[in-house]
């Protein structure tokens, strides 16, 4: 599957979203209101956070306000 952010060489968050546990927090502390709770549950019964699929920062806020220490890595392509 394509991620757009990465064609573009624009920092995204890499979410594993097995370790998401849906408390929200990440969501009310993004600046961009580019991440959103999917309606699907993970497999520990969890909903579980989404990236839109651009717009991101990469200020890390999510990465900081994450209780689960590895659902969250921002990632940064290299340009071309
Ligand atoms: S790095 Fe910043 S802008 Fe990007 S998803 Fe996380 S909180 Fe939002
Ligand atoms: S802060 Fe972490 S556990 Fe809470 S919804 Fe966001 S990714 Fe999931």
């Amino acid at each position: 599957m394509s991620n757009p952010a990465v064609e573009n060489s624009e920092p995204y968050p890499h979410i594993t979203s097995i370790e998401c546990k849906g408390c929200g927090r990440c969501i009310e502390a993004c600046p961009r209101h580019v991440l959103q709770l999917g309606a699907e549950l993970n497999a520990r019964g969890y909903r579980f956070v989404r990236y839109r699929g651009d717009g991101c920062s990469g200020c890390a806020n999510c990465f900081y306000v994450c209780p689960e220490p590895h659902t969250f890595e921002i990632r940064r392509p290299k340009h071309r």
